[in-house]
């Protein structure tokens, strides 16, 4: 069995990659002020950096902000042709344990994978019925006590493979290439400090999606409410006809949210509303509610809905109930269909190396999604990985080896696209 103390000489350079990158602990710190929020990603940064140098990439180096950069200068002739992105994330989700990682390659034959016996920590086919389709592969697991980072170091390990394609051979005629590698992605700071103009492309993609054929070309429209109520303090026992009770209007109004609208009741195209906090007393209270929809139309009839909510408040006294609304991102979906090259060309990348593309709407949002609505058109290819976030993530050996196949060929067909319209 190949395991954590293995010589991993052997294995596909790809892997190798992926299994050197995890061994960085590079867990988000939310709680942190820096950027990037935690050593393990200076430190990762810095080797990205080292490698991008040692490969021949240009101007290969880390910002102030922690994001790496670096370029490979088009071939003769391509020069003219829109400058083709790559980018990946270095941190991993705060929600699980980010390191020690003690991977193991498992011969996977089919039913639940034991990730710790003494613990009985198994993956059981039951929740994870997506396994299935992955008998009779190597698959590359955690011992249940992390999680495993191919989100996204899988999708580091993809880019930095096109780098080393493009730069090893010289003979093969391609665009100019930007990559970047970024910082704090899963707590939302991934683009925060991106520039765009120093970055260089005219289009990207981030590689940073799911199972095998994936592409993502859809995100939620997305944005954050405060709702807080006003109430009236007065010594409880002479409150008759005269107290108003903040919290319990705060309560009311997530009681009274449409029912069927929330995360655990949705799925595929399905909006929602979702109250992740409460917070306050008598005096006044308030709830954090996201608002999600992938629907343009169907995301602003939810927010003026929930807007004209504050006015049933008006009974206790106008301005009793406050709604301050912001919007976080937006569907990329209308932004690609500006320059639909973008997208036929991944399609088309991935079918030439034999697999089914899958368009997946994204319940969430992606890097690509700022990015492209700050005019850099970029969807989402797969890692290969299953199961982020959590001690069950899990990438399959032959699903890496193609995500970094369908890259290669994709930062190849750049020597074609002369317009991405
Ligand atoms: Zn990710």
């Amino acid at each position: 069995m190949i395991k954590s103390d293995t010589d991993i000489s052997r294995l596909p350079r790809v892997l190798q990659r992926f299994l050197h990158y995890i061994s960085f602990d590079t867990t988000a710190d939310d709680s942190s002020s820096s950027t990037p929020t935690c050593e393990g990603q200076k430190l990762l940064a810095e080797e990205l950096c080292r490698e991008l140098k040692a490969l021949g990439a240009d101007n290969a180096h880390v910002t102030e902000h922690g994001i790496v950069m670096a370029s490979i200068p088009a071939t003769p002739g391509c020069e003219n042709h829109p400058v083709m992105g790559f980018i990946a994330h270095m941190d991993t989700s705060p929600e699980a344990k980010g390191g020690p990682v003690n991977w193991r390659i498992a011969a996977y034959q089919g039913g639940d994978i034991v990730l710790d016996a003494g613990e009985e920590i198994v993956t059981k086919v039951s929740r994870f019925p997506e396994l299935k389709r992955y008998a009779g592969q190597d698959i590359v697991v955690t011992d249940g006590h992390t999680l495993l980072g191919a989100d996204d170091k899988a999708g580091i390990a993809v880019v930095m493979g096109v780098a080393e394609a493009l730069l090893t051979h010289p003979e093969i005629p391609h665009a100019g290439i930007s990559i970047a590698f970024t910082p704090d992605e899963e707590i939302s700071r991934g683009t925060e400090h991106f520039d765009l103009q120093a970055f260089g492309a005219d289009y990207a993609y981030t590689v940073d999606g799911g199972e095998l054929g994936e592409i993502d070309v859809e995100t939620f429209n997305a944005a954050i409410a405060k709702v807080t109520m006003h109430g009236t303090v007065v010594h409880p026992g002479i409150a008759k006809g005269k107290m108003v009770n903040a919290l319990r209007l705060v309560t009311r109004f997530v009681e009274t949210l449409p029912k069927d609208e929330t995360p655990e009741r949705t799925d595929k195209r399905e909006g929602f509303y979702h109250p992740i906090r409460i917070e306050g007393g008598v005096e006044q209270a308030s709830v954090i509610i996201l608002i999600r929809d992938h629907d343009e139309d169907a995301f602003e009839v939810r927010k003026s809905r929930l807007a004209a909510r504050a006015y049933d408040y008006d009974r206790y006294g106008e301005g009793t109930c406050r709604i301050v609304m912001r919007d976080q991102y937006y569907n990329m979906k209308k932004y690609l269909k500006r320059t639909p090259k973008v997208l036929s060309a991944a399609k088309a990348a991935i079918r030439a190396c034999g697999v089914t593309p899958v368009k997946n709407p994204v319940r969430g949002g992606t890097d690509g999604a700022k990015l492209s609505e700050a005019g850099l058109p970029c969807p989402n290819l797969f890692t290969g990985g299953l199961y982020f976030h959590g001690v069950h993530e899990c990438l399959p050996v032959p699903s890496l080896l193609k995500a970094e196949e369908v890259a290669v060929t994709l930062a190849k067909m750049s020597a074609e696209i002369e317009s991405l319209r």
